[in-house]
């Protein structure tokens, strides 16, 4: 490896974490993507830049700050970068697990340096870094598992896996092969092929993240595109396209119920009480109708306060289920009424229940008919559940 000569490879590696740092420092400052994560992503390669050293540099320094700088500058390095993954994965776990692994690493490096020893301080930050990387395997493959494909998930997690096997190799040679540890970290200048992998790991943890950013960024267009901002509801947009799979698959014989709903006086509450309270109440009733939902029906806000059940049903005209289903969303709102500012503010909704029509590709003449019923159920005195009994959605096709 004549060509990659250790200082070398340490220029490149400290060049590519500058401008790493300064690429995450822009995300955080300028365009606000995951900025504590990309703060923290940032603040990680700085670290690794001063944890890798170089040998003339460090050459004047006394024996115990150069093994001091490269041991704790390593392991708050990895610590932060543990850290960072954990905000981009929008974990709900807290980083006390990270915390206990920095902290105690960071002692046992203290400890090690203040006995004299040249191996305690390596043992203890290679340890730590390999206990680290392991949670931030494990924080991956939680985070992105269910979501993205088994190969994505494996090449994102796979520079976390690559740096815990390095560390745990490193800590076995540490241990079983006398003279292993006089590379490295006190002060000898590592072997090339070791500064090499860093060097690789590092990069791919950086690509890594980077994937992870953009697919979160991602997401949250999604969502935007595709979620009301109010309520959290389906868009009319997505709603439409969910009913146009619906009609694709009523061709296979997989039936749905489509549920029109409307909130009964809603203008009221907005005369009365202001825009704000009429807010509340659309998500007051969101909230009530998802949880009375299953996780394969779905719920879209069509415009103002009027939404859209689609019910997959088991049997295809099933349209008593549909009806009940309806029923159990309407009592449900009627018995729960809204607090708003201390004021309980009854609210209510009128359905209408229709099944759908093989002939219509997007689902026009099923959503017709259940408006149709809608507004029977406005004019017989709203709050109530009305259905097209007469129709025969296959068969009439
Ligand atoms: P009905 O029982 O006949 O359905 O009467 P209604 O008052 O519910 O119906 P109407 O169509 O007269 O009024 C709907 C109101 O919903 C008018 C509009 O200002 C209000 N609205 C539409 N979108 C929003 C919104 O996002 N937030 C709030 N607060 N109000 C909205
Ligand atoms: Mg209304
Ligand atoms: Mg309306």
């Amino acid at each position: 490896m004549d060509f990659l000569d250790v200082p070398t490879v340490l220029k490149v590696s400290a060049v590519f974490n500058l401008m790493a740092a300064l690429a995450w420092l822009m995300l955080a400052q300028t365009f606000r993507v995951a900025p504590r994560a990309a703060r923290l992503m940032a603040a990680g390669h700085l670290l690794r830049i001063a944890s890798q050293g170089c040998g003339e540099c460090t050459a004047g320094w006394p024996l115990l700050l150069r093994q001091a700088v490269p041991a704790f500058g390593l392991l708050a390095s990895v610590t932060l970068l543990t850290l960072a993954l954990r905000h981009m994965l929008r974990s709900r776990q807290r980083v006390h697990d990270i915390a206990w692994v920095g902290g105690l690493g960071a002692l046992g490096i203290a400890a090690g340096l203040a006995s004299g020893s040249g191996l305690a301080p390596q043992l203890a930050c290679t340890a730590g870094v390999a206990l680290l990387s392991l949670l931030a395997v494990r924080d991956l493959v939680r985070g992105i598992g269910g979501q993205l494909s088994p190969v994505v998930t494996a090449c994102m997690t796979l520079p976390f896996a690559a740096l815990a096997a390095l560390s745990v190799g490193h800590v076995a040679a540490l241990l079983l092969l006398p003279g292993w540890g006089d590379h490295g970290l006190d002060g000898e200048p590592p072997t090339p092929a070791r500064v090499v992998l860093w060097f690789v790991v590092t990069a791919g943890i950086t690509l890594s993240l980077i994937a992870l950013l953009i697919w979160r960024v991602i997401s949250r267009i999604q969502h935007l595109t595709y979620r009301d901002p109010l309520t959290g509801a389906l868009s009319r947009r997505a709603f439409e396209q969910a009913l146009a799979e619906a009609q694709a698959q009523l061709q296979r014989g997989h039936g749905f119920a489509l549920v029109m709903i409307d909130v009964d006086h809603f203008k009221r509450i907005n005369d009365e009480h202001g825009h704000a309270a009429g807010d509340a109440a659309l998500q007051h009733c969101v909230r009530l109708w998802q949880a009375g939902l299953r996780a394969v029906d779905r719920l879209g806000r069509l415009g103002g306060e009027e939404f859209c059940a689609l019910l997959p049903l088991a049997a295809p005209q099933d349209l008593p289920t549909a009806m009940a289903v309806a029923e159990r969303l309407r009592a449900t709102l009627a018995a729960q009424p809204l607090h708003w500012k201390g004021v309980e503010l009854p609210l209510s909704a009128s359905f209408g229940v229709a099944l759908p029509a093989t002939d219509d590709p997007r689902g026009e003449s099923g959503l017709a008919r259940a408006d149709a019923e809608l507004y029977r159920a406005k004019a017989e005195g709203r709050n109530r559940v009305c259905a097209a009994p007469e129709f025969h959605g296959l068969a009439a096709a």
